[in-house]
């Protein structure tokens, strides 16, 4: 590793111990590598000067070339600017400063020729230009100014501190003038850069910072974004390699009598092949000896809860407890009433533990869980808790979740020896394929793509207040039939106050419109209390009450076969995976089913699409897809807190063949040397030592 790109920043001409303080503190900048990490965000055109005289238009870029004719300070306090004129054989343009106005009249000569750059205002008939980039003219500036100039991520601080876009610039020049291909050693073995056709490291920085074409700056980005997220995968592939020779686990050799019995007898319908091939991933887990840590991804619907009961099924015929996780006291009501119904036909023990659960009863829980008596325990994360000990807990599943923090992960493993259980995380949030690639790259993933055979298409609609008569007579002929209604209003924290009202106003609405006795509503938000909330569900899901008015709570997981129509309001409110999830609570039976997408009449070109996207398809993953490309991999559910997709270049909406064939590249050199001792990939392992730092801590989901 060449001790030039690890020198503090301090030390580049220019810069000093103040500037490098600033460069630390506001762009994370501490070393000559990080100056030349951060790539532009834009460039701006220099290929060619402009004469002052054939200006035109405002807010256009112009590159000039002149003399500086005066230059006065004038206003007083935090009005003060300075002031200068600019002049061509073709004409004079005014300048103006307003922040660093002293240092600037202490550089700035007037009668000297400058190369002048920035964007014009019309002012009273007179083009002007603020805090115009000003070099000094020489034949050899003139030169390096003709191509397409990097434009940084600034801050205010950097610019009054003089850092502002051309010493950054100037800076990155310097420094990419002293670098020598010694100092910036390829990372990528020959073979690879000869099949990929790119370009040398050193010329991959050189066109990313000063592109000279067009087709440069695209070999550039090309290797660059190539570079970054294949040492990505190749970071996430070692951890899975690791973790896959580190962390023992139970083995399960058998597939015994329970497996086969409900298999064979209990299981009412025939698996899908999405199923059974997930169910061969997880049975070869588990066999393994090692760990099991998979992430099962399966759209709403699709039928995660009997794979995951089946695997349980596993556990328990090899003399394992096994446990299941849901987030909400709800779903996991909901996924005992079907795993007890299965598991008593079978004389299993199965019970259910969460807060709500208390004193006798749950001691008897506790102690039956210990001795053994219990088989299947579904619940909440109470789960956890301590004073919850386990006989032999072989498996632990959680539904709906996202990864396991560090802290559920200690807690869960402390409950298993000598190995910690396996684990399987069940999600219906379709992540699209790159982010799944990077977020969980480290996981095993298995993917329910398949939905069980014939579901009815929900039929989608956007409708806007003026068929709100109209909505309200297509609810009551669903009514009529006997069917149930969903009717749901955004609550989000900024504006609480506000949702809580319109959903009540909402709710005392629909009850003027359907009245009792013939007609009961219930309602369910996030500020009731646990018990009025599952006592209100309850009433829907029995069928007392054909309207559910409520928030996102009913969200995710729960299941009303019976339920046909899903009515959004405001819908332009929600994200795409919200609404996803939300239609999936309709179309569980065998029934038609409706979601009816309320909104105001002038929405956002975002909101539009969104609503359209949702119209449009009913496939999570396309939605997903949508998501990612409307709001940007940062904003997807799931990432903000894993800070994971932080990438410099590569950009994960847009680049996803790059990445697949990054990370294809990295499972195939680590398949062929594992430990990467072979001669030509000692360039790879070079590049992912000296650049650890950069390497974030990638958690497992257990
Ligand atoms: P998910 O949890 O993936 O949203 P569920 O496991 O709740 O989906 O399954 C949804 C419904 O589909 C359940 O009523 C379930 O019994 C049923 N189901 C699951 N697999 C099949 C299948 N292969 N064929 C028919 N119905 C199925
Ligand atoms: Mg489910």
């Amino acid at each position: 590793m060449s001790d030039l790109l690890t020198t503090s920043v301090e030390y580049l001409k220019g810069v000093g111990p103040k500037r490098a303080e600033l460069l630390r503190k506001e762009l994370g900048v501490e070393t000559f590598g990080d100056l030349l990490n951060q790539y532009p965000f834009r460039y701006i055109d220099k290929t060619q000067f402009h004469r002052i005289g054939e200006i035109q238009e405002e807010n256009t870029y112009v590159q000039l070339r002149g003399i500086l004719r005066r230059l006065d300070l004038i206003g007083e306090g935090r009005k003060r600017r300075l002031s200068g004129q600019f002049r061509d054989e073709s004409g004079v343009v005014d300048l103006v400063w307003f922040s660093g106005v002293h240092f600037l009249q202490k550089q700035l000569v007037v009668g000297q020729e400058y190369i002048l750059y920035g964007r014009v205002n019309a002012f009273r008939d007179q083009y002007s230009i603020a805090h115009p980039e000003m070099e000094v003219y020489t034949p050899e500036a003139a030169q390096t100014a003709s191509f397409f100039a990097p434009v940084y991520p600034s801050t205010e601080k950097l610019n009054n501190q003089g850092l502002d876009a051309k010493t950054r610039r100037r800076l990155t020049r310097i420094l990419l003038d002293r670098l020598t291909p010694a100092e910036v050693p390829e990372n990528l073995p020959d073979y690879l850069l000869q099949k990929l056709r790119f370009c040398s490291r050193l010329e991959a920085l050189e066109g990313i910072h000063f592109p000279k074409s067009a087709e440069q700056l695209e070999a550039a980005r090309n290797r660059l974004k190539f570079e970054e997220l294949f040492f990505l995968q190749m970071r996430l592939l070692q951890l899975k390699r690791r973790r896959q020779q580190s962390v023992r686990g139970f083995s399960f050799d058998q597939i015994g009598t329970h497996f086969n019995h409900f298999f064979s007898d209990i299981l009412p319908f025939s698996l899908t092949e999405a199923q059974k091939r997930v169910l061969r991933e997880i049975r070869r887990d588990l066999g393994s000896g090692i760990q099991m840590n998979r992430l099962l991804q399966g759209d709403v619907g699709s039928g995660k809860t009997v794979v995951g009961f089946m695997t349980m099924l596993m556990a328990v015929d090899n003399g394992y407890q096994a446990c299941l996780m849901a987030p909400t006291e709800i779903l996991a009501q909901q996924h005992y009433l079907s795993i007890s119904a299965y598991g008593e036909a079978m004389g299993l023990e199965v019970a259910f533990l969460a807060g709500s659960v208390k004193g006798k009863k749950r001691q008897a829980i506790l102690d039956k869980l210990a001795s053994g008596e219990i088989h299947l325990i579904i619940g909440t994360h109470a789960l956890l808790e301590d004073p919850v000990v386990f006989h032999r807990l072989g498996l632990a599943i959680t539904d709906e979740q996202h990864r396991f923090g560090v802290e559920q992960r200690a807690r869960l493993w402390r409950k298993s020896q000598p190995y910690p259980p396996h684990v399987l995380v069940m999600t219906a949030t379709p992540i699209p394929r790159t982010l799944a690639m990077t977020l969980y790259g480290d996981l095993d993933v298995s993917v329910i793509d398949e939905l069980p055979p014939g579901r009815k298409e929900i039929i989608t609609q956007h409708r806007t207040e003026n068929h709100r008569l109209r909505v309200l007579g297509f609810m009551r002929e669903q009514i009529a039939l006997g069917r149930q209604v969903y009717v749901v209003y955004p609550m989000i924290e900024e504006s609480e106050k506000l949702d809580l009202k319109n959903l009540m106003e909402g709710y005392e609405a629909l009850s003027r419109e359907f009245p009792p006795p013939e007609y009961q509503l219930s309602i369910v938000h996030g500020k009731m209390k646990a018990a009025d909330k599952d006592y209100e569900m309850q009433r829907f899901v029995s069928g007392q009450t054909q309207i559910m008015v409520a928030t996102t709570v009913i969200e995710v997981g729960v299941n009303v076969p019976n339920a046909t129509v899903m009515v959004i309001e405001n819908t332009e409110r929600f994200g795409l995976s919200q609404l996803h999830q939300l239609r999936g609570r309709v179309g569980r039976g065998g029934d038609q089913s409706y979601c009816l997408l309320m909104s105001s009449f002038k929405l956002s070109s975002e909101s539009r699409e969104r609503i359209q996207t949702m119209v449009r398809t009913t496939d999570g993953f396309q939605i997903a897809e949508a998501d990612l490309r409307l709001r940007g991999p940062g904003n997807i559910e799931g990432t903000q807190q894993s800070g994971m997709i932080n990438l410099r270049i590569a950009d994960l909406a847009r680049d996803g063949r790059i990445l697949q064939s990054a990370r294809e590249i990295a499972m195939r050199i680590l398949d062929h040397d594992p430990s990467l001792q072979r001669p030509e990939h000692q360039s790879i392992k070079q590049h992912l030592v000296s650049n650890n730092r950069e390497s974030r801590v990638w958690s497992r989901i257990s």
